[in-house]
């Protein structure tokens, strides 16, 4: 950011096009007039700024800073600070509220963060959970960030470096210990020698011994790895995978009667249940 003498093909916007004795222009050459008691009041970054450069409003000169912003984040972050109406459709994409929280952050202009809380709603922030988390993890938006953090579950998030939006460790962590805790959890449903009795016993009905590993081990396994590449858990009983169809037809070799070993629907009840119940909370 410098000062500088304004560029010759400037336009105004409409909104603050004529009182003001400081211009900020973008780098297209939007100028925002507006009144440097009015930036000071709402930017502590502009309120040390003009401290040290306190503009001559006794001269009609026009003192210009030049920002970095493009026009709508500044349009929204002025409007916000002179009171002004924004219109709720004025950003729409998670750039935008991305861009906005960056521009309040760099001038410290906490009235813009508060008002960005509202948008952390919107489908197109919603729809990028670990954005959206990220996002919520560095300002504080608890809310927002345990939500967002739920959502996570339904990503494959690549964990390369670089990939991850920025977020602090801590935040990081959360999303690491979530998906740990609840593939922990189902592994301890899963050897619930209560609950599933039936395939814990290692024996079918008759008391034969099952051979290990017995099919009920074999798709214990196959559901904890499902759930570990899939931790939201919705898909975990709907691959239509071998190992599912074994336990489904697995019988006990010495029952000459043929019986099937596990009462496949009461079983997969039970296993949508556990899924269902699985924590999205770590405290
Ligand atoms: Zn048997």
């Amino acid at each position: 950011m410098t000062s500088s003498v304004p560029a010759p093909e400037i336009s105004y916007h409409a909104d603050f096009a004529t009182d003001g004795d400081i211009e900020l222009a973008t780098p297209a050459n939007v100028h925002f007039r507006i009144a440097s008691s009015t930036l000071c009041r709402s930017s502590s970054f502009f309120r040390a700024m003009f401290a040290n450069a306190q503009p001559d409003s006794s001269t009609s000169e026009r003192h210009v800073v030049v920002v970095d912003e493009d026009e709508q984040t500044v349009e929204v972050l002025l409007k916000i600070a002179s009171g002004l109406p924004v219109q709720f459709l004025q950003l729409t994409e998670m750039e935008d509220v991305e861009r906005l929280a960056h521009a309040a952050d760099k001038y410290d202009m906490p009235a813009a963060l508060n008002f960005l809380q509202v948008y952390m709603h919107v489908p197109a922030v919603r729809a990028q959970p670990l954005r959206r988390y990220a996002l919520a993890a560095r300002y504080g938006w608890e809310d927002s960030c345990a939500e967002a953090l739920v959502d996570t579950l339904q990503l494959d998030i690549d964990f390369s470096p670089g990939a991850l939006p920025p977020m602090d460790m801590l935040h990081l962590a959360r999303i690491l210990r979530l998906r740990q805790f609840r593939i922990k959890a189902f592994a301890a449903v899963l050897d619930d020698v209560v609950l599933f009795g039936f395939g814990n016993s290692g024996k079918c009905n008759a008391q034969h011994v099952l051979p290990k590993p017995t099919p009920w081990d074999t798709l214990k396994a196959f559901l904890v790895l499902e759930l570990t590449r899939h931790p939201c858990g919705t898909t975990v009983l709907s691959a239509n995978h071998a190992v599912l169809e074994a336990a489904r037809e697995a019988k006990c070799k010495e029952c000459e009667n043929g019986t099937l070993l596990y009462h496949w629907p009461r079983t997969l009840d039970l296993l949508q249940r556990a899924l269902q119940r699985l924590p999205t909370k770590l405290d």
